[in-house]
């Protein structure tokens, strides 16, 4: 079975998410910095009638990256191209894309930090000088010529700035870190995903879905689409905070927004590591997890929760995860 709090985007989600996602600015919900900023941006390059700078957007999987890219595209009234880094794998395959594009275009690579080598080195000189060197002939004949470029705008997203390389990130005039939303954002997401799905729902039930929600739009759209179907089956349909919580608790979802993964991690810290510090590497083999998906799905929210604290010794389960897990907190060495 699917997990529900996979954050990672699932057929199901493309079906609905295409009606959810909110088109302009003014629609989207939080991460006020990043908008305000936008806005300014967004303005001062309409009226020079310029192009926007390159952006790069950063964080966990679901938190409204590729949305921000639609709507600077919607905002600048011009199209968008997606791709990603591992979708593309030759230094041609770039160079083709980019010559496709037209001027004022938005070209955004999702994972970009997944990029090869070749390929980024053909993005430098596109997102620097708007132009490409491509190599012509063979052998003694073989001479580079340069071909310019539309002047287009860069939207990359990662769930790792990290792992991006210098010469690529220096290259981003505006880099923006999403947060995780707060409950009362995530609670007027989701009586808004309410009124496009036309779910009934009251602002109790609202407000749960939001807490169980991980900081999370998608996992908040996702959960409110499976509350809907549950309410409709078992109830009259309408989502109240009883008929939440019921359904949440069936789906494993717990009151922090936590599941079965979740809880493994850090009741295996607990009870195999004493609570750690523990390395990435021995955690993910304990759990059967992978090493990366922990570090960009699972830890962020526990970390922002304050449950699980990264050191340089390894990750350490805090006094709140033993509470959370119902173990009892142990005496500190003096
Ligand atoms: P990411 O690219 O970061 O993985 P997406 O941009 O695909 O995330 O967002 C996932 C879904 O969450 C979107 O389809 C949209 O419905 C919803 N969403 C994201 N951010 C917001 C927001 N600020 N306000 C309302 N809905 C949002």
């Amino acid at each position: 079975m699917a997990r529900t709090i996979e954050t990672s985007i699932t057929e199901e989600d493309m079906k609905i998410e295409g009606s959810l996602r909110p088109r302009y600015l003014s629609e989207y919900i939080g991460q006020e910095k990043i908008k305000a900023n936008l806005r300014v941006y967004i303005d001062a390059a309409r009226q020079r009638g310029d192009s926007l700078d390159h952006a790069l957007f950063y964080g966990p999987p679901g938190l409204g990256k590729t949305t921000l890219a639609g709507i600077i595209a919607n905002e600048m009234g011009v199209n968008m191209k997606i791709t990603s880094g591992p979708a593309i794998e030759k230094p041609g395959e770039i160079a083709a894309i980019l010559n496709n594009l037209s001027e004022g275009d938005i070209l955004f690579v999702d994972e970009i930090h997944r990029l090869n080598r070749q390929v980024e080195e053909v993005l430098y000189p596109a997102m620097e000088d708007f132009a490409i060197d491509i190599m012509i002939g063979k052998g003694s004949s073989a001479r580079s010529i340069r071909l310019d470029l539309p002047k287009f705008t860069l939207v990359g997203a990662t769930t790792r700035a990290g792992m991006l390389t210098a010469p690529l990130r220096d290259r981003f005039g505006m880099i923006h870190r999403l947060e995780f939303y707060t409950v009362k954002e995530l609670q007027q997401i989701v009586k808004h995903s309410a009124r496009i799905l036309e779910v009934d729902i009251d602002e109790g039930g609202a407000l749960e879905l939001a807490r169980r929600s991980r900081g999370t739009p998608r996992l908040a759209n996702r959960i409110l689409k499976r509350v809907r179907d549950f309410a409709q089956v078992k109830y009259d349909g309408a989502i109240t905070e009883e008929i939440a919580r019921t359904a949440l608790d069936l789906m494993d979802v717990d009151r922090l927004g936590l599941d079965h993964v979740d809880r493994n991690m850090l009741s295996t810290m607990i009870l195999k590591f004493q609570g750690g510090p523990v390395g990435l590497d021995t955690l993910a083999a304990a759990i059967g997890e992978d090493a990366g998906t922990i570090e960009d799905v699972y830890e962020p929210f526990l970390i922002q929760n304050g449950l699980l604290n990264r050191t340089p010794r390894g990750r350490v389960a805090t006094e709140a995860a033993y509470r959370h897990m119902g173990y009892p907190v142990p005496e500190k060495d003096e």
